[in-house]
């Protein structure tokens, strides 16, 4: 049986009240049981998109629905399968840490006595259950994001969507999440995760949609992204005119005029071995250059804007 849709984004907007447009009509599905990373420089509206699907932001217009459920008309249900950790630590800091779990499972409609259990199961599964008599105040930052997950669990979301879970969290703490988040996936929770490590999505996502400007501008599986991003594309102009395509010796090659063809190079390749193509079939080239890629150029910025996180 094919997988449900866990979540469908048609035509997404978002106007600020300020004009500012942070989502310019965006599309995303992500399947039931995937494990989906939202990746893309700050201010590229991956929050805005969050906030917009947990219904926190008001949308311009489009549509969303969540296991089928339109969260204009079935809000309520919608809601119930989500569980949503977001960016801003946003935690009552003085109540306590297994009350907080015990009490949102109580919005949710968990009985109480269910409720405990669920609260001892997420605090233990988070390492925290030995804070549980602390208030939320005196915990690290590690510690209240891990909080923050175990209090988005306590409903036991199909949909679990996570807000930049990591940031700021040192490099112990990363990898353990990493590793619940993993499990949580395999026992069958839909996992999206917005990130601009791009380690991160690396490492935990099978799909991936990458957004810039308030607009999707990839989305492919984690592999073909990061196949894309090893190869270069050459832009050679010729000295002869020439009416088709010539054969490179395997190389993928396109006519863009009579003069100039593009080549796609990966990395394993050589680039003596197109020469030795292109002499081989006559052709002799008068310049060469890289073609821009516009995914090339965002990952560089996105590692830009991590190396800035990441130091002191
Ligand atoms: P990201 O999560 O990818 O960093 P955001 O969704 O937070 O991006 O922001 C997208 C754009 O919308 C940014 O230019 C941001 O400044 C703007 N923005 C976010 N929230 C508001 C708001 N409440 N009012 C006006 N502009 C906003």
């Amino acid at each position: 049986m094919p997988a449900l849709d866990a979540l469908v984004i048609n035509d997404l907007r978002k106007v600020y009240r300020n004009g500012l447009e942070a989502l310019k009509g965006i599309n995303l599905i992500v399947k039931e049981g995937d494990f989906f990373a939202l990746l893309g420089p700050n201010g590229a509206g991956k929050t805005t998109a969050i906030g917009i699907i947990t219904s926190l932001v008001n949308k311009t217009s489009g549509t969303i629905s969540v296991f089928g459920l339109d969260i204009d008309s079935h809000l309520e249900a919608a809601k119930a399968c989500i569980g949503v950790v977001p960016q801003e630590v946003n935690l009552n800091i003085f109540e306590k840490n297994e009350n907080i779990l015990i009490n949102q499972a109580g919005y949710y409609g968990v009985p109480r006595a269910e409720a405990r259990l669920r609260a001892e199961k997420y605090l233990k599964a988070l390492h925290l259950w030995d804070r549980r008599h602390d208030v939320a105040r005196n915990l690290s930052g590690g510690m209240k994001r891990r909080l923050m997950i175990a209090r988005a669990l306590v409903n036991e979301p199909r949909l679990l969507i996570l807000d930049e879970p990591t940031a700021g969290v040192d490099i112990e703490i990363r990898r353990s999440m990493w590793a619940l988040l993993r499990q949580l996936n395999e026992a069958g929770m839909t996992i999206i995760l917005t990130t601009h490590y791009l380690e991160e999505a690396e490492s935990l996502c099978r799909n991936i949609a990458i957004i810039d400007d308030g607009r999707i501008i990839e989305n492919d599986s984690m592999s073909n992204v990061v196949r894309k991003l090893q190869r270069e594309v050459f832009v050679l102009t010729l000295r002869e005119a020439i009416g088709q395509a010539p054969e490179l010796n395997g190389f993928d090659v396109t006519l863009r005029n009579e003069h100039e063809i593009e080549v796609e190079v990966t990395k394993e390749h050589n680039l003596n071995d197109l020469f030795g193509a292109l002499s081989a079939g006559g052709l002799s080239v008068t310049s060469m250059r890289t073609r821009s890629n516009r995914l090339e150029e965002l990952f560089m910025r996105l590692v830009e804007s991590k190396n800035k996180v990441a130091a002191p």
